[in-house]
């Protein structure tokens, strides 16, 4: 069973908290179904397992919070997921260079992450990469896991010191491709 890290979740959670404020996250538990309230506890251990599914209990609290003027949320989230994530008690998987981060995705997809899927990553150029997940046949990835991954991955590699990085998404497995690629380019290092 695919399988998140707490740390991930209470930062989706803080995500919440600091924009819509306790009380507005504590009715929308209250209005959850018996069943996602389960997936979410009253607090995630930050190094324990928790079931995907608990993402998409999370999807289902945070949908009716949000307003047209909040944008693109799902981004959002999963920036502020890595933002949480490598700036606490990960901290040491940060590298002080993007391409070095790159080159830690694998190992830190790996620490964050139990799942049917592999990351893989190849240095494009000085200053972009690609992001790779090939999933197992059966896996359903959904869009929005891979729009939070954009997020996830882009903020990663600006913590690492990148600036103006840019995403897209050119392959997807939820769309017939045989496997999900992301492609970040950032500003080139100052030589
Ligand atoms: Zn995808």
């Amino acid at each position: 069973m695919a399988e998140i890290k707490g740390i991930l979740l209470n930062g989706w959670m803080k995500f919440l908290k600091d924009r819509y404020g306790e009380q507005a996250v504590a009715n929308g538990l209250g209005s959850l179904s018996p069943e996602d309230r389960r997936l979410i506890p009253t607090l995630f251990l930050d190094a324990s397992w928790y079931p995907f599914d608990a993402l998409h209990a999370l999807r289902r609290l945070t949908r009716p919070m949000v307003t047209r003027a909040d944008g693109d949320i799902t981004t959002e989230i999963g920036r502020f997921m890595a933002q949480h994530a490598f700036t606490g008690v990960y901290r040491p998987l940060l590298a002080h260079d993007p391409i070095k981060q790159v080159e830690k995705f694998t190992s830190i997809g790996e620490f964050f992450f139990h799942e049917a899927r592999k990351l893989e990553t190849e240095i494009t150029g000085p200053a972009s990469c690609l992001v790779r997940y090939r999933y197992e046949a059966g896996a359903k990835p959904t869009r929005a896991i891979c729009t939070s991954l954009t997020g996830f991955w882009s903020r990663s590699i600006e913590l690492a010191g990148a600036s103006k990085v840019t995403a897209s998404h050119p392959k997807c497995f939820a769309a017939g491709s045989d496997c999900c690629e992301f492609l970040f380019k950032w500003a080139p290092p100052a030589s």
